[in-house]
């Protein structure tokens, strides 16, 4: 899938409006490339920006450029003023190997970036992951993205969505995954005793031996 940048996001379902950076194909190219590539600090900060994937189930994509990299899944960035930009899992080969620069909207919105505060992203994200009439996958990615936030209210929802059993069969790895983050800050430690969803503990498992 190839998009010019800062088009809006349709190629999945998202339960939140986003813009595309970094969708690069044959038809418009390495967008952005120019002779001033981007700084080794910008690289940095997208790299650490680039933490988590989401929609893993992408499918996997060749690179159209080199043919000699793959990825599956994408990248989301929330940024302070409310902006949200997904981005392929390739967009650091894309940089890295072939000169993609991201629109200065998005390099300067995550210099600017922060923990992002509570807002209405959050709010989002937090009903739709307890609300048990939802699109299975829409809850899946609000169970990826509502760690974002470092707030006991993700926290408390994120716990209960470990013990949603329909929701734990499609998305146990990704609440668990969410959860290793509030652990990693000695949170929520006794989550440990609990008894958890076999996909659950396989998330928090796997993020905790990275
Ligand atoms: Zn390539």
């Amino acid at each position: 899938m190839e998009y010019f940048d800062l088009s809006p996001y349709d190629y999945l379902g998202f339960p939140l409006p986003m813009r595309t950076v970094g969708w690069l194909g044959r038809g418009y190219g390495v967008q952005g490339a120019s002779a001033s590539p981007m700084a080794g600090v910008e690289v940095e900060r997208l790299k650490a920006a680039s933490r988590r994937l989401g929609s893993r189930t992408l499918g996997w994509h060749v690179c159209d450029f080199c043919g000699a990299f793959e990825g599956n899944g994408e990248y989301r960035y929330y940024l302070p003023g409310g902006e949200i930009y997904a981005a392929p899992m390739m967009v650091l080969h894309y940089v890295e190997e072939h000169g993609y620069r991201p629109p200065r909207e998005l390099r300067d919105g995550l210099q600017a970036a922060g923990q992002p505060r509570w807002d209405w992203r959050a709010e989002r994200l937090h009903a739709v992951l307890l609300d048990q009439s939802e699109d299975p996958e829409f809850r899946c990615q609000a169970a990826v993205d509502l760690a974002n936030w470092k707030d006991p209210r993700a926290l408390d929802a994120l716990r209960r969505a470990a013990h949603d059993d329909d929701l734990a069969d499609d998305a146990g790895d990704e609440i668990g995954r969410s959860l290793a983050a509030f652990m990693d800050r000695g949170l929520a430690r006794d989550l440990l005793a609990e008894d958890l969803h076999d996909m659950v503990r396989y998330g928090i498992d796997e993020a905790s031996s990275r």
